[in-house]
């Protein structure tokens, strides 16, 4: 829970301010506390109610399941029990390290990742939003929404996906938006990844007996998970990484010799995961906006997938003819002279259809500008220069080390970013298991900073 007014630490101790109190801010601010260095404190800023939740784990709808197993969702990636551990402790003594658990169970998880240190006068948490940092060779000036302002050593965002701002598309029901209550007539979804598989379950649960359809522009739906043995699979060689088609290549050959020797293509994807970013740093512009267009649909599908339980209630709503799954283009909605909702949409062959609704759920994730989508703090970062977005529009610019990068290409001394927002240098930097250790680094790296 959130606490204000917590005394500043001593003089002659360092700030760090994280920015963004998701599972991101959490991580790194546990990461940086555990070390037990008293000579640094952290102010994390989180403008939402929930510390440690963010867009994934604030639903309440215990249908939204984890997509990853527990074993893989500790929050410190030197203690793998962590997560299992706090499970038990919590009452649910027979809890599976290979089982998928709600995502409102682990919101509560990372919500008490900072109890250790609440009260104590090293953690500071503000509730309010960063509309503005000031930054000087010296430190950072934050600025707050209530007014208020933060001066701190270092500044790390944390801040997340850009998610859509409601007011453009105010026909679309948004996923993050918190439940909008039953609905029997035919609904439309728009986008087919997981965020689809949680909209579908919650309508099901809510007992939505009307047509489902699900729309996107490949028609390609999350794989399912299935219990493979970890570390089955060594390359025959390195993967290159100069053209997204040899990529392909070299991963179709791969997949066949695994399955060729009784193995599972899973084994493949998972197996290659710890080389993604090293994969996408490699990669040449070309290379990277290829892949973007032509091969992430395939790659997300392979990767992010659903546990069996989602998979088997899809199929049943498949079977029983609720539930369809259509290749398409939507364009926009608008309502209709009676008040009802139209879908405008294009299908496979481009030609323009009408679709007549009672609600449209956009499901199409976080894969938008997040120039037009920006924050008032990453707007003004943006505008003052001190951060530009990368030429693939994927998120800031930053270096390996996680530092801002400024648009002369220079980096900045007492600017980072982490998590989802860093994702146009990382790629691979959503999932729980790639930002721990992300964390982990990063603290190490902060503290180096401020402390020599
Ligand atoms: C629906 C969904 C399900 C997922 N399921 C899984 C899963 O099962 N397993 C897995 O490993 N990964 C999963 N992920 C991915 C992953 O866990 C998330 O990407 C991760 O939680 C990102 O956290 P974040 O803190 O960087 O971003 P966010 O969750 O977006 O949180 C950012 C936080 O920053 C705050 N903020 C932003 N700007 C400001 C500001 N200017 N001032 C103050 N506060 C600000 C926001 O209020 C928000 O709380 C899922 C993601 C989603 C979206």
């Amino acid at each position: 829970m959130m606490r204000t007014g917590l005394p500043r630490p001593g003089s002659g101790s360092r700030r760090i301010l994280v920015v963004g109190g998701g599972a991101s801010g959490v991580l790194l601010a546990a990461q940086l506390l555990r070390r037990d260095e008293d000579r640094v404190a952290v102010t994390i800023v989180e403008k939402g109610a929930m510390l440690g939740c963010g867009v994934a784990y604030s639903t309440t709808d215990p249908t939204h399941l984890l997509n990853t197993r527990v074993a893989n969702m500790s929050a410190y990636p030197s203690e793998p029990h962590h997560f299992l551990d706090w499970l038990k402790r919590q009452g649910d003594a027979d809890a599976d390290p290979d089982g998928f658990v709600s995502r409102p169970t682990y919101g509560r998880y990372m919500g008490a990742l900072l109890d250790p240190w609440s009260g104590g006068e090293r953690l500071d948490c503000r509730r309010a939003e960063c509309v503005g940092l000031d930054i000087r060779s010296d430190g950072v000036t934050a600025h707050l929404s209530d007014g208020g302002r933060i001066e701190a050593d270092l500044a790390v965002l944390a801040t997340g996906h850009a998610l859509p701002d409601r007011r453009k598309d105010p026909e679309l029901s948004q996923p993050w938006a918190g439940a909008e209550g039953p609905c029997h007539g035919p609904v439309l979804i728009v986008g087919s990844g997981l965020t689809m598989v949680d909209q579908v379950l919650s309508l099901l649960a809510a007992g939505h007996r009307g047509p489902i359809t699900v729309m996107s522009r490949h028609g390609l739906l999350p794989q399912v998970h299935r219990q493979v043995a970890p570390g089955g699979w060594t390359p025959e060689g390195p993967p290159p990484v100069g053209r997204v088609s040899d990529l392909m290549r070299w991963l179709r050959a791969e997949v066949r010799r695994r399955e060729d020797q009784g193995g599972d293509w899973r084994e493949v994807v998972d197996g290659l995961r710890p080389q993604i970013q090293a994969i996408w740093r490699d990669m040449p512009l070309a290379a990277r906006r290829s892949f973007l267009r032509h091969a992430s649909p395939w790659w997300e599908v392979h990767r992010h997938r659903m546990p069996p339980s989602s998979h088997e209630k899809l199929d049943l709503a498949r079977a029983s003819g609720q539930l369809r799954l259509v290749r398409g283009r939507f364009e926009r909605a608008s309502q209709d002279t009676g008040g009802g909702l139209v879908a405008h949409v294009r299908g496979p062959d481009h030609r323009p259809a009408d679709i007549r609704v009672a609600r449209i759920i956009d499901c199409r994730g976080i894969r938008r500008d997040p120039e037009a989508h920006a924050s008032p703090l990453i707007a003004s970062l943006l505008a003052s220069g001190e951060a530009f977005i990368d030429p693939l529009r994927l998120g800031l610019d930053v270096g390996p080390d996680c530092d801002v990068l400024r648009p002369d290409g220079s980096r900045s001394e007492r600017l980072f970013a982490m998590g989802p927002v860093s994702r146009a240098a990382f790629w691979e930097i959503t999932a729980i298991p790639d930002i721990r250790l992300q964390a982990e680094r990063l603290a190490r790296r902060l503290l180096d900073a401020v402390l020599t």
